[in-house]
């Protein structure tokens, strides 16, 4: 995995694990498969599925494509239903909580930066092509985000990831593959919503006598009626997300293949790089 440019698939396995693979690697992975090496495919969906390194590639990358995948990673904790299994599913569990909060985060952040750079953009800009999805997110939709579609997949994703992964058993394992599942799909809307921010702030940095010359009071104006009126629509958001009370922690042991002293990376890293 080289390029964050590229797509990125995510690969759900009929076990705790899943893969995070570039198109490449995963058209590798399906021509062992169809060539019937089982040796080789196996090893494969192994390393690609290393818990650690799968957690950290959905935080870095963001895969914006889910494909579900029946056969297991092929370690031998897998192949028995034991306390293995279930350490697996709180960890995995675990993982997809704090990326769901650090997306909710990032999200309210955008909102922030785009309401700081609305003051300094001129109408032409609010009304053409350049960053459409965000303006329409954030100053024309006027329905609660619970009603909203930008936010269907979110509201799935928490619901499917409100149970407590304490016990084991294939109920368990099928609510982190639907969590999984709509985590990635809403990642493709939030993707083009950092990247419409991006231009405004390149607009408003680079060519400030386009993005609307200078900031006025109709413009900080209507600025903050756009903000007030997304806060409205936004109420309750806060609170949103997984009962995190419901979920057993995991325990200590469980989380050797964390490293405490890490620095945890956020999702989409360039956002914070750029
Ligand atoms: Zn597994």
């Amino acid at each position: 995995m080289t390029s964050t440019s590229e797509q990125l698939i995510l690969v759900s396995l009929d076990c705790p694990h899943f893969a995070v693979l570039s198109e490449l690697d995963y058209e590798t992975l399906i021509d062992y498969c169809n060539r019937e090496d089982p040796e080789t495919w196996q090893f494969l969906l192994q390393a690609y599925s290393e818990p650690r390194s799968s957690l950290e590639n959905l935080r870095k990358f963001s895969p914006t494509r889910f494909v579900r995948d029946e056969r297991q990673c092929g370690r031998a904790e897998c192949l028995v239903h034991s306390q293995p299994r279930v350490t697996g599913l709180r960890n995995l569990h675990a993982g997809l909580v704090e990326y769901f909060n650090t997306r909710k985060a990032l999200y309210l952040q955008l909102a922030k930066e785009y309401f700081d750079l609305l003051p300094f953009l001129g109408a032409r800009t609010i009304n053409g092509l350049l960053s459409k999805i965000a303006h329409q997110h954030f100053s024309i939709e006027t329905q609660h985000w619970t009603l909203d579609p930008f936010f269907e997949s979110w509201q799935i994703a928490a619901t499917a990831m409100n149970f407590r992964p304490s016990t084991d058993g294939d109920e368990a394992l099928g609510h982190v593959r639907h969590a999984l599942k709509y985590l990635v799909l809403g990642v493709a809307d939030m993707k083009q919503l950092m990247e419409d921010i991006w231009s405004l702030k390149y607009l408003v940095g680079r060519f400030p006598e386009e993005s609307g010359l200078e900031r006025t009071d109709r413009k900080q104006v209507f600025a903050n009626a756009s903000r007030a009126a997304w806060e409205k629509r936004m109420s309750g958001f806060e609170h949103f997300g997984v009962n995190v009370r419901s979920v057993k922690r995991p325990s200590p042991e469980s989380l050797e293949w964390q490293d405490e002293d890490e620095e945890m990376s956020t999702p989409w890293e360039a956002h914070r790089e750029v």
